[in-house]
């Protein structure tokens, strides 16, 4: 552009000069020369406002561009809907932060906080609701935290908080991370609504000199994690020892796969009794993970583990398969529970499988009980009707495991065909000295009672419990006061030392 304008400016002076040496060396000449002289000028300065224009153009142009770069790179780093810094945001201006710190001494925290159950409102009150409640939680956070804090919402309920902060003064951190929890729980009105949502925090802190956003970002997590499972109120802060038990968490992922090839994974069975005569009508199956260096494992240490994995299913049909090749030959009158966790509910091809295994092992549909927790019927109600159909056609009962936990909906108790309802152990641990389990216990009898759907008992501790349930009209129940779960053979003799039928010889079982 300034060449165009040089050029015009050029071009002019020469023109000009022209002119005027014309006016003076051809007088005579003067009227046409100088009507030429005048034109070849406008046409400079025409030729110089025509530049001049272009010129400015151009710079609007480039002024347009760098700001619609600038928006972009603000887009990029933002979260429409917060208005806060977005991940990728956050890392960067966390890095630059860091930078910061590190010249002036200081050590940087990253502060990790959830909403509690942000999911339900969304659900509950809609979307909308839900992002104006982003929008105000962001609003608070960013007046609770003030200017020297780089705030992100890195996901759907996940917010993250970086900070400079003083080596000789942690409290700092901390009461940061408690001015963000309670800007995050502030009662808001939204849409004539009263909104308030719980919060955990975790924090982490690193000497800004070597500090890795990511790796800090992370351990903020991990405290966090911690927080939510202790249900904690106050910021929990991240320590080795939570990096340790998360490594110790993937050797379990690893030992389940191992377990499974090599055969680790078997069935215990825990009696259930005709509370009245004491007659044993049936076992529930209960995984048991034998491992050669840490002995008998619990299933609430793998279970979870291997629904995250994705191998619930391989697991449980292991299970189930060994449980019904043992079982099989027992006395035809006692059932075989077992439990079926809500992912694999979400199989369309569980029905299939069962009734495979039913085949191979030979084992009587009608002696098999499967149990299913309510939480199962939240994920896909209609999938999880065909597949209980499914087994049903077969001859197969239906538990409702847990009953009194979860959600607890007596939709849930008409939505499928149930046979048994398993009222929770939690009721029964302290039933004869607690009112309110009494009347849930009553309640639940009464009503199953009324849908003509028996019940059984879970966790029957002590004679008291025992005396208690049977009292309020519960027919079956299980619980340590009559067998801990066992394995298949000790369950065996203990039916034959009750006086039930003897084993046949036992069958080879096709199953795997
Ligand atoms: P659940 O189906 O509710 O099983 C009952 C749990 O209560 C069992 O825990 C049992 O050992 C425990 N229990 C029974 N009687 C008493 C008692 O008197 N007192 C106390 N304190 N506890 C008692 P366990 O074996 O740890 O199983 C926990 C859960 O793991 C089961 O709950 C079930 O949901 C799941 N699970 C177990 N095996 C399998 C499996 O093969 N597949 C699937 N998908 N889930 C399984
Ligand atoms: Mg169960
Ligand atoms: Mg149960």
């Amino acid at each position: 552009m300034l060449a165009v304008l040089i050029i015009a400016v050029v071009l002019l002076i020469w023109n000009g000069s022209t002119f005027f040496r014309q006016i003076s060396a051809v007088g005579a000449d003067l009227g046409r020369e100088a009507r030429t002289a005048s034109i070849a000028l406008t046409l400079n300065v025409a030729l110089i406002l025509f530049g001049w224009r272009q010129y400015v153009d151009l710079q609007h142009e480039a002024e347009r561009r760098a700001d619609g770069e600038r928006r972009a790179a603000v887009l990029a780093s933002t979260d429409s809907h917060s208005g806060l810094l977005n991940r990728k945001g956050f890392a960067d201006r966390a890095q630059v932060l860091a930078e910061r710190a590190c010249r002036l001494g200081l050590d940087l925290a990253i502060i990790s906080i959830q909403i509690n159950r942000f999911k339900s409102i969304n659900e509950r009150h809609g979307y909308d609701v839900g992002d104006s409640l982003l929008r105000s939680i962001a609003a608070a956070m960013t007046e609770a935290l003030g200017e020297g804090a780089e705030i992100a919402r890195l996901s759907g309920d996940e917010f993250a908080v970086a900070l400079a902060v003083d080596p000789e003064k942690p409290g700092d951190a901390e009461h940061s991370a408690e001015a963000a929890m309670h800007a995050v729980t502030t009662v808001f009105t939204i849409d004539d609504r009263v909104i308030q949502v719980g919060a955990f925090a975790g924090i982490a802190w690193a000497p800004a000199v070597d500090v890795r956003i990511p790796d800090l970002l992370r351990r903020a997590d991990i405290a966090m994690e911690h927080a939510k499972s202790g249900r904690s109120a106050r910021p929990v802060w991240f320590d080795a020892g939570m990096e340790r038990a998360l490594i110790a968490h993937g050797e379990i992922e690893q030992g389940i796969r191992y377990g499974l090839e090599h055969d680790q994974f078997v069935p215990f069975f825990e009696p259930q009794l005709d509370l009245e005569t004491g007659e044993i009508v049936g076992f529930e199956v209960l995984a048991r993970w034998i491992h050669p260096l840490s002995g008998t494992i619990q299933p609430d240490v793998f279970i979870p583990v291997a629904e995250e994995l994705g191998l619930i299913g391989r697991l449980s049909e292991k299970v189930i398969a060994d449980a019904l090749a043992q079982a099989v030959d027992w006395d035809p009158k006692v059932k075989i529970s077992v439990n079926i966790s809500p992912i694999q509910l979400t199989d369309a091809w569980l029905a299939q499988r069962i009734v495979r295994l039913l085949t191979e092992t030979g084992f009587p549909a009608d002696r098999l009980v499967v149990e299913i927790t309510e939480s199962s019927l939240v994920t896909d109600i209609d999938l999880a009707r065909s597949i209980v159909t499914s087994l049903k056609n077969q001859g197969v009962r239906l538990a409702l495991d847990d009953f009194g936990t979860g959600f607890s909906s007596l939709s849930h108790l008409r939505s499928l065909p149930f046979d048994v309802i398993k009222i929770d152990r939690s009721f029964v641990a302290n039933i004869h000295s607690n009112r309110e389990s009494v009347a849930i216990v009553r309640a639940v009898t009464t009503l199953a009672s009324a849908l003509n759907v028996p019940v059984c008992v879970e966790g029957i501790e002590s004679e008291a419990a025992h005396a208690a349930v049977l009292g309020l009209g519960c027919a079956v129940g299980q619980g340590w006061y009559f067998g801990k779960p066992m394995p298949g053979e000790q369950a065996a003799e203990m039916l034959v030392q009750r006086g039930h039928q003897e084993p046949q010889a036992p069958r080879t079982a096709a199953a795997g």
